[in-house]
């Protein structure tokens, strides 16, 4: 009550006030006071609380004006002295902008980053810069903005070059550093600092105020009534349904108002719910609370007085209207900064600005959104101010990141709440979702510590705030703090990964991605500062590590199964996050040799620190093996704790190759403890981690559960390896450098727990023996090649620069060449199998070409590479990244690629490049004696083929490491011409046998003996590649001396060659037979499941042969009866179908039939629906389906109903079986499991059971009309007397059964005209049609009529036959279409499932009625007679302009059947078409002239003399026209025009006509419109028997027409439609297109992101949604723009579909870059776009972020979907083929 008081109130007392006030009066009294600031807040406190919150709905054009006149201008006066509409210009004109562009995104707005001159990918240009820039040109990246942040256009250190755009280009007269306060007087300047500091401090004070019924001192206002508000606040805990829920519960408020605050509160964060006294609040609270509070903490509510609530609307206000002020001069904005960071009275940290940071988290979405946004317009695009704003950021830092975990309020409720309803499946976009959801600071959206990014990545910032307020410390400190879980080492522990705990996770995340803000520029100079601060930091870097080394160890599992899978993931998210500090803390060192040197001592003494801890109760053992011994510790990683982690080790790893690389190690070595290293503890743990992945490999950790196997699959995976797995090898790689090779593989061989195997000095024999248990000889085969595959990696991967000496581009380009060795592949699979820097960047770029061939997309499928030929050599089956999968899948490539190039199958390693000199003794492994050994005793194994106990592919690897070693010699002879003593002599060890005492054959020996054995038949090839390269070697070593010099590789003997050739090629046949014959099989088995694909062939082929002999569209069937005489489609002269009886076979049960009136039904599987496709008008609302009157179609085509069919033919009986047989499965199924399926059964529809095309009727086949052979028949005149009197006989006829009580007095009348003898009236005929036939009529046509009216079912209303011939006609029309926009001949192009449909249905039409009631089908046909013929006893006819022709025509032919029955006379129904045709042709002629444009002038042109007759025939007709309509129709000089107008416009008529008449009648095509020549027009006339003039139709008949065309031109909407009353088509109509498509898609973004949702104010919407069709921008996926549609809450996109697409709708997802297909409310699917990057790739989601432009092949596919009306089929097969589309809502988007 109260609110309602005082909202009749206020408005007259404040007039009063408001007419006595003067802003002028009230600043100069302003400029005379001594304490402004108390005088403002009085002024403040007075008029705010009667402004802003008065009731419960908010008026904010009104305050906002009052706001205006009251409270702003006042301040501008002030500010000013003088009028500010002045002053403020004054201010402006002689500001100097700043360079900056500062444009702040709006949500989804496109930003570009240029991937080559951007100082890091967080500097983006908006797309204005972007185009005015060069960047342009370059690679560049395109991303929509979250909202927040500015363009860095003008930042000159965000980008290496190129950092203006045309528009920010600086003159060169500007000095920037000019003081913008330099042009400000003294008093300005003086004033502006007051108002700013009161202004800002007011709003400081309201924004942060937590009381509900007071106010700050000064601001209490003069008299405060009992009038508050009850505030909601938002949370993260509560969902959408639970706030709706509970407010209509509190508040009593409708779903729709509950949803409208809900959405409010999500946006704002917070939003008043109810407004009266205090106690009214206080009950709406506790409901609220109470109801909230049970499962969790209760939603915030505080019922606030109505003054306070004012002062926070005024002091947001006040906040927009600073930025809008600063806006004018740059010299304003700067005192605002002062004004802002000015220290306050409580000391340090106590400006406004700090007050407003530090009190972030408590404040509510919408004030942070304005205050934020104000910051980035002031102290952000002050270059001065910056700087003091990032320090006092950086100092307030830690607590801002602790206020910000602690505060679980902000998470986006509306982003995960509502799109989880939404949507419910969707793989795509859910991974969108989760996607967003990891992304770094989606969750600081609207927290202040968002601001970082603006702050840290500014290189010179992020370099003082390191050097002077040591960040990087503050920043990991601060991180570590809140990882407080560890174990008794101290390590991180943590609790099993919850969705709690997961937030909480990525709110800490946020840390790291501040961190990589800092580092993200290496600096290029570094001060003694820098370094010191930078190592403080590595110091804190290193502590973290320290806790993370050894973390989550694992125990293998012996026995049983664990019981619980270990957590795991926390770990590996950490890892997976710091994986990029790590690398950029690797590259910050790597810039300055003395940082370099500290870190890799402090990394030592961290490891040796960890490493302490872990040997301790290890007891020493010695090993010995070939005649060396090497002391190490006993452990085994199948029975201790191992751990995956180990980012101290890995670090150092790192630093150690950065030696390597900046060769520290060779400049300093003094300065480096290298004494200190201990080889064999450096390689401990990595190897204990590697050795664990074997071992689960060979199966040994398999009841560990999966954690373990994920850990394995991350530690390998390219997200981590760069940091996990390719360190731990370069750690082998260190230390076995500096170790003796043959100590080095012992250890390995004693941590593989193969030692005893190898070790023994009868291991040759014993191993065979010994080991009996199957599993563990399987065990150890695999632990054996696990082995060797890492002695290869540690002696063959030099791709790591420092490692090997390569240049840096050399290892991705190996990563490309063995990614491709796979297969071809598209450039995002490349990109996704390589690791990316901190900047998203591969490197791939450089490189690609040099490896690979670009091979174009189709319009469907994307663009791949190939690897160049010649790149195939440095394939190594062996190579480290590859998976097992991976590796077979290459070797089989590789394989089939020799073979077809004819070369021999051995795949022998690469050269590879020489070992850097740190690295270089590794090649020593190769040849020393304890690998000789191993290698020797595995070969002696593989001569026994007895099976088991060696593997084929310890076997291959084995041949491989030999290849190594003897590549790894010639290489070195190679190189070393002059110095002969090449120490590396591996042919030479490899020829040596065996020590004693067994005097074992040589590694050669052995090899020599394995080349013939018979079970080695696979490795033949690569034995025989070792011998020759031994050989070649050989004569290299005795050769050395001369320069020549042997090429070791493809010099095999021709013979030998073929003769490999011809086995191997036996052996690939016998495996294509064995899978020809898998593949059979299976196919075999997938027919006996389908019983109706069976025989799929046969079908077929008794389809084709069924065309062949039946249909009458084949092309090669146009020969008439006599060869000579022309083919004529219509009229008594119409050409005689073939007569042959038409056979054709049941889908279901193989059973032939002939199509007879009498036998059993034949249907055609058909789909019926809705069309607006050609609608030339889609304004025009939807009809009332009940009351719609569908007999006359409007030429604008608005909706329409299309048949299709797929052309499968039932028996009607069969058919009906299969239909019930679907509707009893789909009944269990809902029973059973709630799956749905792609089609709506209840809606009639089915999967046509041998194509599975979607459809929902079936269409009787029927025979053709036969040809009547009647003689003479009436002419014009003389059948309009018979058919007066036909229609005035019926009309008495059907007076006579209507009931009692039509006026009687006509009826008299009516005697007086008695019928024609012949037409006897009460004669009903006899249906021609067996039942079952009958029965199939009736169910087409009701299908028909129910789908294309949208009503239930009623097979007894009189529309139905008129809905029939309607989509007979529409169906004809679309076709005739298609084939013009598909430039396709007439006749003869059409695939035979749409000419037998056409067929069906234009049969079907003319037989329909029998299954109608009689009388209502011939008052169909009386009145469509009326609209050509009038007829005074039909009141209301359509006016000739409202009419499409071809539709009256179908219908008039159609139902004249009716008519026809009761004749008797002899009339054919050839003339009876005959006469309609022409006499529509002319009335069509007629609505053509009356709607033709007006004249082109300049166009004047002569023509022949045989078109001059038609010119003056039109003139002829035209003044006709214009005698009976007047000035209606404007004068035409020439007929030429008109004539052209005519013809193209009476084409698309004709065709289709003509189409209509070849399927009825069924009557032969000419050759001639089976091509597209010359000439048609005169055919076309001819086969419809008209004369190539057509004018002479009327000029022949012109007494008879005379009346009619009177009639037509009198009716009074003619002269209505010409001026304007209506919609005037005119004629050709156009094929309509989907709208046009920009090429660049982010002009699409662009138009997307300044789309509002039209519905609630102004706000951004979610997920804008173009219409294909019209081009309407929809608000999709949203529940602001839900309409109701038949009693159901739907989405905009759906809705928009109802009206615009008639049920179908093709739309565009901009930010997704997506199409969607949707047709009804339940189907749905997504589409790929016709968007693709220079990859040719679509970027379905917008994850790439490469240019996108427009492919039109892909366009036109869509359109062409579209016009075929194939978008409903298309969503069924991509439902059938997916079936989560089918689980998702599609009706909600
Ligand atoms: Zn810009
Ligand atoms: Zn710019
Ligand atoms: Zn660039
Ligand atoms: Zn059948
Ligand atoms: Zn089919
Ligand atoms: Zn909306
Ligand atoms: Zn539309």
């Amino acid at each position: 009550m109260a609110a309602a008081e005082s909202d009749r109130e206020v408005p007259s007392a404040l007039c009063t006030e408001f007419l006595n006030f003067s802003a002028k009066d009230t600043a100069s009294k302003w400029l005379q006071v001594t304490d402004l600031y108390k005088e403002v807040y009085q002024h403040l406190a007075r008029y705010v609380p009667k402004i802003y919150c008065l009731g419960p709905n908010l008026n904010p054009q009104s305050e906002d004006l009052l706001a205006q006149l009251l409270l702003q201008a006042p301040l501008e006066w002030y500010l000013c002295g003088e009028d500010p509409s002045t002053g403020l210009a004054k201010l402006e004109q002689n500001n100097q902008p700043s360079q900056l562009c500062g444009h702040v995104f709006r949500v989804g707005e496109p930003t570009y980053s240029c991937r080559e001159c951007a100082a890091d990918p967080t500097c983006v240009l908006c797309m204005q810069c972007f185009l005015g820039s060069v960047h342009k040109e370059h690679r560049y990246r395109m991303t929509t903005s979250g909202g927040g942040g500015f363009c860095d256009c003008g930042d000159t250190e965000a980008w290496k070059k190129g950092p203006y755009c045309q528009k920010h280009e600086p003159n060169i007269s500007d000095s920037c550093q000019e003081d913008p306060l330099a042009h400000l007087s003294t008093d300005m300047i003086a004033r502006c600092y007051n108002v700013f500091a009161i202004v800002l401090k007011y709003a400081v004070d309201m924004l942060t105020w937590d009381k509900e019924d007071e106010l700050p001192p000064g601001l209490e206002p003069p008299d405060r009534g009992d009038t508050y508000y009850c505030m909601l606040f938002n949370d993260e805990v509560h969902t959408y349904e639970q706030v709706i829920y509970t407010l209509q519960k509190a508040v009593n408020c409708t779903q729709k108002e509950a949803v409208s605050f809900a959405t409010t509160v999500d946006r704002d964060g917070r939003k008043s719910v109810r407004f009266g006294d205090f106690a009214f609040c206080e009950q709406a609270k506790s409901v609220i609370v109470r109801n909230t509070s049970r499962q969790s903490k209760p939603l915030r509510v505080q019922v606030m007085h109505s003054s306070v609530v004012a002062h926070q609307c005024f002091a947001l206000k006040a906040l927009h209207w600073l930025g809008h002020v600063i806006g004018y001069s740059d010299a304003l904005r700067r005192i605002l900064c002062q004004v802002g960071l000015e220290r306050g009275p409580e000391g340090e940290n106590s400006s406004l600005v700090d007050t407003l940071m530090l009190c972030d988290s408590k404040m509510w979405k919408g004030a942070r959104n304005v205050y934020h946004q104000l910051f980035m317009s002031s102290l952000l695009m002050d270059l001065k101010y910056k700087k003091l704003f990032a320090i006092q950021f950086a100092k307030n830092y830690r607590r801002l990141q602790t206020d910000f975990m602690e505060d679980d309020h902000e998470r986006v409720v509306s982003v995960t709440s509502l799109s989880v309803q939404l949507f419910t499946v969707p793989t795509m976009n859910y991974e969108r979702l989760q996607s967003d959801y990891v992304k770094d600071d989606h969750d600081r959206e609207f927290s202040v510590t968002d601001l970082s990014v603006q702050m840290f990545t500014v290189p010179s910032l992020a370099r003082m705030l390191i050097t002077e307020e040591n960040l990087m410390t503050t920043i990991i400190r601060t991180f570590v703090d809140h990882l407080r879980h560890r174990d008794l080492q101290g390590r991180f522990q943590f609790e099993r990964y919850t969705a709690q705990q997961a937030f909480k996770f990525r709110r800490v995340q946020s840390l790291i991605g501040d961190l990589k803000y800092v580092l993200i520029s290496r600096p290029t100079e570094w001060s003694d500062q820098l370094r010191e601060k930078f190592l403080e930091g590595l110091d804190t870097f290193l502590e973290l590590f320290k806790c993370m080394q050894g973390m989550d160890p694992v125990v293998r599992q012996v026995g049983q199964h664990i019981e619980m899978e270990p957590e795991w993931e926390a770990a590996f998210t950490l890892q997976m996050k710091l994986t990029h500090i790590i690398s950029m803390m690797q590259e910050w060192c790597a810039t300055d040799e003395r940082v370099l040197i500290e870190a890799y001592k402090k990394c030592l003494t961290a490891l040796t620190h960890c490493h302490s801890g872990f040997t301790d109760g290890e007891q020493p053992i010695t090993l010995s093996m070939c005649g060396h011994s090497v002391d190490t510790i006993r452990y085994c990683v199948s029975q201790e704790k191992v751990s995956i982690h180990l980012p101290v080790s890995r670090l150092l790893a790192g630093l150690h190759v950065l030696l390597s690389k900046m060769e520290v190690a060779y400049r300093f070595p003094e300065q480096l403890p290298l004494s200190e290293l201990s080889p064999p503890m450096l390689i401990e743990h990595p190897l204990r981690c590697l050795v664990l992945c074997a071992q689960v490999h060979a199966g040994m950790w398999r009841r560990n559960g999966f954690s373990l196997v994920n850990q394995i699959y991350y530690y390998h995976n390219v997200k981590c390896r760069v940091e996990m797995f390719d360190k731990d090898l370069i750690m082998l790689q260190a230390g076995a450098s500096m170790m003796d090779p043959n100590h080095f593989l012992m250890i390995v061989l004693s941590r593989f727990e193969l030692y005893h195997i190898f070790s023994s000095a009868d291991c040759r024999k014993s191993y065979n023996r010994e080991n009996t248990n199957k599993d563990v000889v399987q065990q150890n085969n695999t632990l054996i090649e696990e082995m060797l595959h890492l002695i290869m990696m540690v002696v063959g991967e030099r791709f790591e620069a420092g490692v090997g000496q390569v240049e840096g581009c050399d290892e991705i380009k190996r990563e490309i060449i063995h990614q491709l060795c796979i297969r071809p592949m598209a450039h995002s699979e490349l990109v996704k199998a390589l690791p990316e820097n901190e900047n998203k960047e591969t490197g791939m770029e450089r490189v690609i070409d040099s490896v690979a061939s670009f091979k174009k997309p189709g319009v469907t499928g994307r663009g791949l590479y190939e690897l160049r030929p010649e790149c195939a050599k440095q394939f190594n089956l062996y190579f480290h990244h590859y998976s097992r999968a991976d590796q077979s899948k290459a070797e089989e490539a590789q394989r089939k690629l020799k073979r077809q190039n004819g070369e021999d199958m051995a795949l022998p390693p690469p050269m590879l490049p020489p070992f850097s000199p740190l690295f270089a003794s590794l090649v020593n492994i190769l040849q020393c004696d304890v690998l000789l050994g191993m290698l020797g005793a595995v070969l002696q194994w593989a001569v026994e083929p007895s099976g088991g106990h060696w593997s084929e592919s310890m076997l291959q690897r084995v041949l491989h490491l030999i290849g190594m070693g003897l590549l790894e010699e010639q290489q070195q002879l190679k190189n070393s011409s002059e110095d002969h003593d090449v120490s590396f002599n591996f042919t030479l060890k490899i020829s040596r046998p065996g020590e004693a005492p067994s005097n074992t054959a040589s590694v050669l020996a052995l090899l020599e003996n394995l080349q013939n054995a018979p079970h080695l038949e696979v490795h033949k090839d690569m034995i025989r590649w070792i011998l020759k390269m031994v050989a070649s070697i050989k004569t290299m070593r005795e050769l050395t001396a001369s320069t020549y010099t042997v090429t070791a590789s493809g010099s095999h003997g021709q013979e030998e060659m073929v003769c490999d050739k011809d086995k191997a090629e036996r052996k690939r046949k016998a495996e294509m037979a064995r899978l020809r014959r898998e593949k059979i099989m299976a196919q075999m088995s997938e027919m006996q499941r389908h019983f109706i694909n069976e025989n799929k062939e046969l079908f077929q082929q008794s389809l084709e042969e069924l065309y062949a002999s039946a249909s009458t569209s084949t092309s090669l069937e146009h020969s008439p009866t006599s060869s000579d005489a022309a083919l004529v489609c219509v009229g008594p002269r119409r050409s005689r179908p073939r007569e042959k009886r038409q056979v054709v076979t049941c889908i279901l049960c193989q059973e032939e039939q002939e199509i007879r009136a009498d036998s059993k039904a034949m249907v055609l599987a058909a789909f019926v629906q809705r069309s607006t496709v050609m609608s030339k008008n889609r304004k025009r609302p939807p009809h009332d389906p009940e009351h719609y009157d569908p007999l006359f179609m409007h030429p604008d085509l608005s909706f329409g109903t299309h048949t299709g069919s797929c052309g499968h033919i039932m028996h009607s009986h069969c058919w009906q079986r299969y239909f019930e047989a679907v509707q009893a499965k789909e009944q269990r199924r809902q029973q059973r499991l709630r799956v749905h399926t792609s089609y709506d059964v209840g809606n009639g529809e089915f999967l046509c059971p041998l194509c599975e095309c979607l459809s929902n009727t079936v269409i009787p086949l029927l025979p053709g009309a036969k040809g009547s052979n009647s003689c003479e028949q009436p002419g014009l005149g003389q059948w309009l007397k018979i058919s007066g009197q036909q229609i005035k006989a019926m009309h008495s006829a059907h007076r006579k059964l209507q009931p009692v009580g039509v006026d009687a007095v006509e009826e008299t009348v009516e005697e007086q005209c008695p019928a024609p003898e012949s037409f006897r009236i009460d004669y009903t005929p006899m249906s021609p049609y067996s039942s079952t036939i009958k029965e199939m009529l009736t169910t087409f046509g009701t299908a028909t009529y129910k789908v294309g009216l949208k009503v239930h079912p009623n097979e007894q209303d009189p529309r139905v036959p008129i809905m029939c011939w309607g989509s007979c006609a529409y169906t004809i029309q679309s076709i005739e279409r298609l084939l013009v926009d598909e430039e396709k001949p007439l006749f003869g192009s059409l695939p035979c499932r749409q000419d037998d449909c056409l067929s069906s249905l234009a049969r079907f039409g003319s037989a329909c009625w029998t299954a109608a009631s009689q009388p209502s089908v011939q008052g169909h046909y009386i009145r469509l007679v009326a609209a050509l013929i009038p007829d005074p006893q039909v009141e209301t006819s359509p006016c000739i302009l409202d009419i499409d022709m071809l539709h009256l025509l179908v219908s008039v032919v159609l139902s004249y059947g009716s008519v026809h029955s009761q004749d008797s006379s002899g009339l054919s129904v050839d003339a009876v078409q005959l006469h309609f045709f022409h006499i529509i042709t002319v009335a069509h002629m007629v609505q053509m002239l009356l709607t033709s444009g007006p004249e082109e002038v300049t166009m004047e042109q002569e023509s022949g003399g045989a078109e001059r007759e038609e010119e003056e025939d039109i003139c002829a007709l035209y003044n006709t026209l214009r005698t009976h309509l007047g000035s209606s129709l404007p004068e035409v000089a020439s007929g030429w025009h008109l004539w052209r107008c005519v013809k193209t416009g009476i084409l698309p008529y004709l065709r289709g006509a003509a189409l209509f008449f070849h399927h009825l009648n069924g009557v032969p095509t000419p050759p001639e419109l089976h091509a597209l020549c010359p000439g048609q027009w005169e055919v076309l006339c001819g086969y419809l028997s008209l004369p190539s003039n057509l004018l002479q139709l009327y000029h022949s008949q012109k007494e008879l027409l005379e009346p009619l065309l009177y009639g037509w031109c009198s009716h009074p909407g003619v002269r209505q439609t010409l001026q304007g009353g209506g919609v005037l088509v005119s004629f050709p109509r156009e094929s309509n297109s989907l709208i046009d498509l920009p090429d660049d898609y982010s002009a699409l973004i662009n138009q997307a992101s300044s789309f509002t949702c039209p519905k609630s104010g102004g706000d951004k919407s979610r997920a804008p949604t173009l219409c294909l069709v019209c081009g309407s921008m929809l608000c999709s996926q949203s529940y602001c723009c839900q309409t109701e549609l038949d009693g159901e809450d739907v989405g905009a996109c759906t809705a928009h579909t109802f009206a615009c697409g008639a049920g179908v709708g093709i739309f565009l997802r901009v930010r997704e870059s997506q199409v969607l297909f949707l047709s009804g409310k339940t189907k749905g699917c997504f589409y790929a776009p016709p968007y693709l990057d220079d990859y040719g790739e679509t970027d379905q989601g917008l994850r790439r972020g490469n240019p996108l432009h427009l492919c039109r092949q892909r366009y036109r596919k869509i359109q062409k979907l579209w016009r075929q009306h194939s978008v409903t089929e298309e969503i069924g097969h991509a439902q059938e083929a997916n079936q989560t589309l089918v689980g998702i809502d599609w009706q909600h988007l």
